[in-house]
């Protein structure tokens, strides 16, 4: 067999030595951040630890192009190894650069651009925050206010982002900012890299619902950025930042969660007897999110296809974030209802894997509730499901 005909990969022994990886590198501290994951983020630490293990196997971005240190696995191999990270329960790091920077690098990003970022990338040295959303530009991104003033070499930037996932945990952030006034909102935009040690940035966390901080509002006093970390050409970010948001929607792997919060729904159901699981209706609503679920697998394996055959999904992906979040929040609510009152007990430091006291609810109930409330953020964050929606209608119905 010579290159252009590669022998065909054994799909079965490929997923043991995937399970034998994981059952000789996950600690039980690791497996227990993945356990009391109730979002897309583990436990930082735990995440960036798992993220050096996987990097240190050649397997810190196995979707990347082998070139950048991708694997060259196929989209099933892929697949299984998603699935098997998320049956052993290893902890999620922070993925917005290796999911949605990385690709936009590889794309559009100068030769300079990609020796200096995607390294630090794919082995977690750097933690990379998104800064799109404004206080009063999240739909309507177009209207972002954030601006960038070419002085020379550098760019000054005055404004502020909000609900910048993990800013507080990250050393960059990737940014849209506005570079000129004068002409229509998208076409006066651009995407900058910036240092998040600049003198004139601040970090200020807060907290979501369930009590979890995990979003930031980040302000820009008078930043100093070298030009050289502009992403494409000046005025151009709007293209970048829409090809990247397709990534983000359509790059992620909804169907292996949620097969695994079906599991974990039926175990509760045939372990536990209570006016949930005994009901014959609570049986059907189970099946009829199975079914969905099942058809949603093949819309995302046909995305993951388009993708490593260079293509970008386009508006599937919005199909595929609105099912994939949807599908989300009913398997949280059946298995609130399957977990009746033992959901109840709220006690949030159950949730960090060095938490070894007492707890009140249930051991499999502790995340029950934190799951759904965060399930709630799900159709909003990456764009929400009227917008996906709004994007369908237009670009698959074409109406
Ligand atoms: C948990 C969480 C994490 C996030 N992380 C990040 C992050 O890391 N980086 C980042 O940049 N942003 C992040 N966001 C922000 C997110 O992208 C925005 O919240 C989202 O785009 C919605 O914008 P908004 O909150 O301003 O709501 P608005 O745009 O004000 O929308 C309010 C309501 O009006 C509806 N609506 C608005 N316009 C239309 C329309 N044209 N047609 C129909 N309905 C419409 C919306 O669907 C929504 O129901 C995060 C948000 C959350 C909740």
């Amino acid at each position: 067999m010579n290159a252009s005909h590669p022998l065909p990969v054994n799909y079965e022994n490929f997923r043991e030595a995937i399970r034998d990886f994981l059952s000789e590198e996950l600690t039980p501290q690791l497996t227990r951040a993945g356990e009391l994951t109730t979002s897309v983020f583990s436990d930082f630490e735990a995440g960036r630890h798992w993220q050096r293990i996987l990097h240190a196997k050649g397997w810190g971005a196995p979707e990347w192009p082998l070139e950048y240190g991708g694997t060259g696995w196929d989209i099933q191999q892929c697949y299984i190894f998603l699935e098997e990270c998320r049956l052993a329960n290893a902890p999620n790091p922070v993925m917005m650069g290796i999911q949605m920077l990385g690709p936009m690098l590889m794309h559009f990003g100068t030769e300079a651009q990609k020796v200096d970022f995607l390294p630090g990338i794919i082995s977690g040295e750097d933690v990379w925050c998104q800064g799109y959303s404004e206080p009063g530009s999240g739909s309507d991104l177009a209207s972002l206010k954030t601006t960038a003033d070419r002085e020379g070499e550098e760019y000054v930037v005055n404004g502020t982002k909000i609900w910048t996932s993990m800013a507080h945990y990250s050393n960059w952030i990737f940014c849209l900012v506005r570079t000129d006034k004068t002409v229509k909102p998208q076409a006066g935009i651009s995407f900058l890299l910036m240092d998040m040690a600049t003198p004139g940035i601040t970090v200020t966390p807060f907290s979501s619902l369930d009590g979890e901080i995990e979003q930031c509002q980040v302000f820009f006093e008078d930043v100093r950025v070298p030009a050289a970390n502009l992403l494409g050409e000046e005025n151009q970010g709007w293209t970048v930042a829409k090809y990247l948001l397709e990534f983000e929607r359509g790059g992620q792997h909804f169907t292996i969660d949620l097969k695994k919060q079906l599991r974990k729904l039926k175990d509760r159901v045939s372990s536990v007897s209570n006016a949930a699981s005994d009901d014959p209706t609570f049986s059907f609503r189970v099946a009829e999110t199975e079914i969905d679920v099942l058809a949603l697998e093949q819309t995302e394996l046909r995305i993951k296809g388009s993708l490593s055959s260079g293509e970008n999904p386009g508006a599937l992906s919005s199909l595929v974030k609105v099912s994939g979040t949807e599908l989300g929040q009913r398997c949280a609510e059946l298995l609130v209802e399957a977990a009746g009152q033992r959901a109840m007990p709220w006690q949030s430091d159950v949730l960090s894997p060095t938490y070894a006291g007492p707890t009140a609810a249930p051991a499999e109930c502790v995340t029950t509730m934190a799951e759904y409330i965060n399930s709630r953020a799900t159709t909003i964050y990456g764009g929400t499901a009227e917008i996906q929606r709004g994007i369908i209608a237009k670009h698959v119905l074409g109406l």
